[in-house]
């Protein structure tokens, strides 16, 4: 970690190590609207944040050319908070949510873009699609007929390990299913993986976005 540098340090150096085709999402959970504008002034326009409550105080109070997006699990009930301004949501798991997203999508005449997360990591995670899962929800009529919300990529997190073997394994299976997916739903553009700890795989293994957290912003403190 680089906790030291200044956040426009940081940025500037995830950057400048990053592919042109890569988009840097800023995971700025946790902390101060100070911290964001920060990066918003060093040229971040992309911010990922893992709870509804806090991304809508977030955006209220920063400029409104922010692309916000939702990286953490997402009930359906509250859905409705954020619709009116929420870019991409990365963590959509059921046919359930996107119907959720996309009543409250044409509610506010907007479009909203969804990923699918698929479940890759071996330990026990609560969220996720399987592959199956993945491929019967896309090919699904129902989603078909669905308005105002767009499935344009897929999502995964690693096993948190230090274990690059397995983690390759890991992005690597889910780059295929995108692979696979791309086929028949040319709509699908982003593959959304790798964190701090794991973006260089990630990158390696076919990454289109990544989201990094405290590898801009410094450790998080969940103490108060
Ligand atoms: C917190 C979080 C990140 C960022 O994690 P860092 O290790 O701080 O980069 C990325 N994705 C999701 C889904 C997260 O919850």
């Amino acid at each position: 970690m680089h906790l030291m540098n200044s956040i426009d340090e940081n940025l500037k150096r995830i950057q400048n190590s990053i592919p042109k085709g890569v988009t840097l999402v800023a995971v700025s959970k946790t902390k101060p609207v100070s911290d964001l504008l920060e990066a918003y002034n060093a040229g971040q326009r992309i911010f990922g944040e893992n709870k509804i409550q806090e991304m809508t105080q977030k955006w209220e109070e920063l400029p409104k050319d922010i692309s916000w997006h939702m990286i953490g699990h997402v009930q359906t009930n509250k859905v409705k908070y954020m619709a009116t301004f929420v870019d991409t949501i990365h963590a959509v798991d059921s046919l359930k949510l996107l119907k959720e997203i996309s009543k409250q999508a044409i509610r506010n005449d907007r479009t909203i873009n969804c990923f699918l997360q698929i479940k890759i990591a071996e330990e026990e995670s609560k969220f996720g699609l399987s592959e199956t899962d993945a491929i019967n929800l896309l090919n699904s009529e129902e989603v078909a007929l669905l308005k105002n919300v767009k499935i344009t990529g897929l999502m995964g997190m690693a096993t948190f390990t230090d274990n690059k073997e397995q983690i390759k394994k890991e992005f690597k299976s889910i780059q295929s299913l995108f692979k696979k997916l791309k086929v028949d739903h040319p709509i699908l553009k982003s593959l959304s993986i790798g964190m701090s700890g794991d973006y260089q795989v990630a990158i390696d293994c076919g990454s289109t976005m990544i989201r990094i957290g405290s590898s801009i912003f410094g450790e998080r403190d969940y103490s108060h």
